[in-house]
């Protein structure tokens, strides 16, 4: 894994041989900007990391660094699409697609970009722990597919806007049962992993989610949502942080819910590397995904990066129209 912050026109990375590498490659006809790793010289600009993140944090950086990766986007977009030379329009309700492993925070970012947009949010995670709930309710073990699928296309899981105010990001409904208060504990924590991973039940369950992205605009959070449930998203968001990262805020999480009965940090840090694991074949970043690292940045600050990409999004496909009237 390479980490990299932009620094103005910069792209810093972690020293590592493919580092390296990536940073012989570069060509001032490909990248409009330099890539660097730690270990070269600055020429003037922030090295360590609590200084990077300082400048990451100036909008000014921001706003150099997302030109470039904007192009790059639209550029991998096309290629995706067979390099097709049609123009990329925009929905007119927009899909958002964020994905990322466990713990990279994007139901925190996917929640306040939909805030941002008054639109709707949609966590596929909570799909996957209600029909778990549901299993778990109904005894059916976490390996029994064909009874989990069977299951899945029976119970009509919703999400809706929270009907209680008690802090909850949305409401669960299977038919008129409210399971919001039991996607998160520890029996279906265990068991959701082995319980998506089976195809007919992924099957089952995408055709809910797809159904509710159809006529509005939605920011929809999960592992394979650029990839498989919103292939077409008018934006697509890939958030990535470290292991070592996500371990240390589930950690600090646990601590302030649980005090001393907190699981060491290893055993969180086990935990989300045992969930990767399984996850892994849901995982894989859509090709026309924008990366984004947010090891060095807040929410907010991993917020407006996403609404800066939209906006640009919007204006591209804007142009386009100008240019065909
Ligand atoms: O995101 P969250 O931790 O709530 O997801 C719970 C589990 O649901 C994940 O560990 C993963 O196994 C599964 N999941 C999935 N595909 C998605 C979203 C979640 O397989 N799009």
């Amino acid at each position: 894994e390479i980490s990299a912050c932009l620094v103005g026109s910069e792209m810093c990375i972690r020293d590592s041989p493919l580092a390296r590498r990536l940073a012989a490659r570069r060509s001032p006809r490909r990248q409009a900007g330099r890539i660097r790793t730690e270990n070269e010289p600055s020429h003037g600009l922030p090295t360590d990391t609590q200084s990077i993140r300082q400048a990451i944090c100036a909008k000014r950086v921001r706003q150099d660094a997302a030109p470039q990766r904007t192009m790059l986007h639209f550029a991998r977009r096309r290629k995706a699409r067979g390099n097709r030379e049609e123009p990329e329009r925009m929905r007119e309700h927009p899909q958002i697609a964020i994905d990322g492993p466990a713990g990279v925070g994007k139901s925190t970012i996917g929640e306040r970009v939909a805030q941002r947009l008054g639109c709707l949010y949609i966590d596929t995670g909570a799909f996957y722990r209600a029909l778990t709930a549901l299993a778990l309710g109904a005894a059916i073990a976490p390996e029994e597919g064909a009874a989990l699928a069977a299951l899945a296309e029976r119970a009509a899981i919703r999400i809706v806007a929270p009907t209680v105010s008690d802090g909850r990001q949305y409401t669960v409904l299977a038919g008129e049962h409210d399971l919001t208060a039991e996607l998160r504990t520890l029996a279906v924590e265990a068991a959701v992993s082995r319980v998506s991973s089976h195809r007919a039940v992924r099957t089952a369950l995408i055709a809910h989610m797809r159904a509710m992205a159809e006529d509005a605009t939605v920011v929809m959070v999960g592992r394979d949502i650029g990839t498989v449930v919103l292939p077409d998203a008018d934006l697509k968001i890939y958030l990535m942080t470290s292991i070592e990262e996500r371990a240390r805020r589930r950690h600090r999480d646990l601590v302030a819910q649980l005090g001393a009965m907190a699981p060491p940090f290893e055993a969180v840090r086990d935990d989300i590397a045992r969930r990767d694991a399984i996850d892994r074949e849901q995982m894989r970043p859509a090709a026309d995904a924008i990366p984004i690292n947010n090891d060095h940045l807040e929410p907010p600050e991993t917020v407006e990066l996403i609404l800066e990409y939209l906006r640009q999004r919007r204006e591209q496909a804007a142009q386009i129209s100008l240019a065909e009237e």
